[in-house]
This record gives C-alpha cells, sequence and structure tokens, in this order.
C-alpha cells in the first residue's frame, strides 16, 4: 500500500486544484518558507479525518478554506482527495486503488467519499485504521511530537503502540459494548423488581 495522489482545491494556500503525484519509496517537498510545505502534510491529516482544528495549524476549522489573497478573493469550500495504491490489499475494500476525499463548506456542511460514494467520518477511519494511519494520526510526525513521545506517560505511550496497531479500534468497540452490557444490566434489574412487585 502507498500513496499515489493527494489533491488539494481550495485548501489552505491552495487556490487552485493541485496535484502531487507520490511514488512508492521517499518523497520530499522542498521550498521557501511559507510557500505551503506543512499546508500539504495538513492536507493528509486533513483528509484522513483529523477533527483538531489545532493540530491543523488554525484557530477553526474553517481556516482550512483558502482565505483569499490581494489578487484573489476567498473561496466557499475545500476539498482533498487522497488515492491510495491498495493492489496489496491491507485496506479493507475489494478496489486495488481507493481514493478518499473530504470536502468542507463556509456554510458549515462537511462531505466525506470513498471511491466517489458519499460516507461518514467513521467509515473513513474504520477504513484506514488497520493500517496504522489511525484517527490519533501517529503516522504523522509534527515538529516538537517526538519530545511529547518520549515524555509521555508509560500508559500515554502504549495508546501510541496500540493506535498505530490497530488495536485501540477493538479496546473502543469493547468499551461501547461493555456500556451497552451495562445499561442492559440495569434493565434486567428494574424488569426483576417489577415482576417481584406483581407477584
Ligand atoms: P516553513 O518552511 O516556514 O515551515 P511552509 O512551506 O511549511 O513554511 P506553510 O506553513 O505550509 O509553509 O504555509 C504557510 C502559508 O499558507 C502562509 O503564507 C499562509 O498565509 C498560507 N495559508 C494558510 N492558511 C491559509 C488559508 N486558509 N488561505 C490562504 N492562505 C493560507
Amino acid at each position: 500500500m502507498h500513496l499515489r495522489t493527494l489533491t488539494l482545491r481550495g485548501f489552505k494556500s491552495f487556490a487552485s486544484a493541485t496535484t502531487l503525484h507520490l511514488e512508492p519509496g521517499i518523497t520530499c517537498v522542498v521550498g521557501p518558507n511559507g510557500s505551503g510545505k506543512s499546508n500539504v502534510v495538513d492536507a493528509l491529516a486533513w483528509v484522513m479525518g483529523e477533527q483538531g482544528a489545532k493540530s491543523l495549524r488554525g484557530g477553526t476549522m474553517e481556516d482550512v478554506i483558502f482565505a483569499g489573497t490581494a489578487g484573489r478573493p476567498p473561496l466557499g469550500r475545500a476539498e482533498v482527495a487522497l488515492t491510495i495504491d491498495n493492489t496489496d490489499g491491507v485496506l479493507p475494500i475489494e478496489y486495488s486503488e481507493v481514493t478518499i476525499s473530504r470536502t468542507l463548506f463556509r456554510s458549515g456542511g462537511s462531505e466525506y467519499a470513498i471511491n466517489g460514494t458519499p460516507c461518514r467520518l467513521l467509515d473513513i477511519q474504520e477504513l484506514l485504521s488497520d493500517t496504522g494511519m489511525g484517527r490519533e494520526m501517529h503516522v504523522i510526525v509534527g515538529q516538537g511530537q517526538l519530545d511529547a513521545v518520549l515524555r509521555a506517560t508509560p500508559e500515554d505511550r502504549r495508546g501510541f503502540i496500540e493506535e498505530a496497531a490497530g488495536i485501540l479500534k477493538h479496546r473502543r468497540r469493547k468499551e461501547k459494548a461493555l456500556r451497552k452490557l451495562e445499561a442492559m444490566q440495569v434493565n434486567l434489574t428494574r424488569l426483576s423488581d417489577l415482576t417481584a412487585e406483581i407477584r
């Protein structure tokens, strides 16, 4: 599995549609300060489901939409599409090429899609979770983040490893199932109280 293309349209400084073609192996993005290198990494995190505006170096999520320049008016939406080569079948989906996309409208709405079919954020998170490209985004290591990992408590550090190994998804499912079981137990107790009263 490797990333094939990343297309940005109206995302941060990328007003016009821009496609980066990525080859297997190492890709370096070079450019002067402020030319948009980190915006490319932000786009990658964003399309994979990042929800924190701060992680994307903004104040609110709307800050990812092209805000305009002296010569160009602001845009009403930001779109990012990431195409992944899945010929080795790492992604649990019957396609050899998978495109995930995310759109945010200035009016507030947002859309997610997998191969052009609208889906929920959860579907994208689930699709990526077994690859280690999960919700917590440990595949993207930002400046200063290594320090944070080294200083983390053993519990937090285990969380990083579990997320990368795809275990966290099952832990969340287990917690959800346990909450349901607990609620069921309360209902059962109420039921047996009522039965006892009727008798
Ligand atoms: P450095 O090498 O200094 O880290 P960089 O190449 O990583 O720089 P970025 O941080 O990716 O640069 O890009 C910063 C530029 O993106 C700034 O000029 C900023 O004005 C522009 N920018 C960020 N958000 C938006 C937006 N919503 N609309 C328009 N431009 C934006």
